[in-house]
């Protein structure tokens, strides 16, 4: 910060501990704060009533506990809700709350903008890219449940994992997580860290659009659920729409997918294919799919393409979707097909784009 005090969002267990023991403090200190940013997710040091109100004083004097600022927060009629968050150099990103039933799912942003540029993404044509640290990626999750009310505990709710709104985590906002793996590796590790938020590993997943080595270091180090942008069965085709295929093809690619540890029929790795229409939707790619899938613990998400200013596809038709899904579930492979969700907010997969981006573009 400028006034020289220091951000403990982000800081892993070993760098609070150390903070602490550089101010003279004794080690459980680290603790208690854990716990106080992230069980009770309080935000000022006031509020720490196990704390000395002296102690209280001397960390507000050096440190703070922080939020990504929200730009704008917008709830859609559906119930999606979408913040467009503010950092310190005035980079912004979106977040978006995709609600089900009882639960709901936290859709993150790893980066301002992509630099992948797949051919059917609007997040990929924004300008600007930079990755997000690691306070900018728990920040979103901690500001998202600042406004649902979710600390310590639901409102009205049981207190256990399940009563929550937030109960999920999807790795698919904005940016290649993979590309920003450290950042994303220490948030996550932060955000499922039991004397924390707690979230176990089998609530959150992660998409790629197929960085294959660090699939790996993933799977070893985080073993979360892994979603994978397939979106093409030919390499040819696969290097248009995804131009990342061009350094790691699809055979690379499953062979990933086969070794990806954890990777069984009760935790299936989710392949994500946007529907384009005359591009990639015929019943014979549909075919290949379920050739190319074999011995992978596997689902499919069929993701009608969403559509932005200046996009050059258009949306598969109802019926060659729900063809191409029919010849995936009779070869045993579940085949939801991805309802939009907040579309008078522009909140669907590949709109996210920050507004700034939008209006200078015209
Ligand atoms: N970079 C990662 C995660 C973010 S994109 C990845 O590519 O996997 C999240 C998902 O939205 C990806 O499957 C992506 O291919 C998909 N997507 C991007 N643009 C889209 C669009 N316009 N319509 C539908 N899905 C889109
Ligand atoms: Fe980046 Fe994913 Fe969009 Fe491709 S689909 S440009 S990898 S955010």
């Amino acid at each position: 910060l400028p006034d020289g005090r220091r951000e403990l969002v982000g800081m892993t267990h070993a760098e609070l501990l150390a903070e602490m023991v550089a101010i003279g403090e004794k080690p459980f200190r680290a603790k208690q704060l854990w716990h106080w940013i992230y069980h009770q997710g309080a935000r000022d040091f006031a509020a720490m009533n196990s704390i000395a109100k002296p102690m209280q004083a001397k960390l507000a004097e050096r440190f703070v506990v922080g939020r990504p600022e929200v730009a704008t927060e917008q709830t859609s009629t559906d119930g999606t809700r979408k913040w467009l968050f503010r950092f310190r150099d005035a980079q912004q990103v979106e977040t978006v709350y995709i609600p089900e039933d009882d639960r709901g799912a936290l859709c993150i942003s790893t980066q301002v903008g992509c630099t992948l540029s797949c051919s059917f993404c609007h997040t990929g044509t924004q300008k600007l890219v930079r990755n997000l640290g690691v306070a900018e990626i728990v920040g979103q999750f901690m500001a998202a449940r600042d406004s649902y009310g979710e600390w310590p505990t639901p409102k009205g709710g049981s207190g256990d994992d399940d009563g929550r709104r937030l109960s999920n985590i999807v790795v698919m906002g904005m940016g290649e997580p993979l590309y920003n793996y450290e950042n994303i590796r220490d948030a996550l590790i932060i955000i499922m860290d039991h004397e924390g938020i707690a979230l176990s590993r089998r609530r959150i997943t992660l998409s790629t659009s197929g960085v294959v080595p660090v699939m790996d270091l993933c799977g070893q180090e985080l073993g979360v659920n892994l979603a994978v942008s397939l979106h093409a069965v030919r390499d040819d085709l696969r290097d248009e729409l995804v131009p990342l295929n061009r350094k790691y093809p699809i055979a690379e690619l499953l062979a990933a997918c086969r070794r990806y540890p954890g990777a069984s029929n009760a935790r299936r790795i989710t392949f994500e294919y946007v529907m384009l229409k005359g591009i990639n939707d015929s019943v014979a790619e549909a075919q290949e799919l379920t050739r190319l899938l074999r011995g992978i613990p596997a689902k499919v998400n069929l993701i009608p393409f969403n559509p932005w200013p200046g996009s050059k596809y258009e949306t598969s038709t109802h019926a060659s979707i729900q063809a191409f899904a029919d010849v995936l579930s009779r070869a045993g492979y579940s085949s939801p097909v991805r309802r939009p969700r907040g579309r008078d907010i522009l909140a669907a997969c590949g709109q996210l784009k920050t507004e700034t981006e939008r209006a200078r573009r015209g």
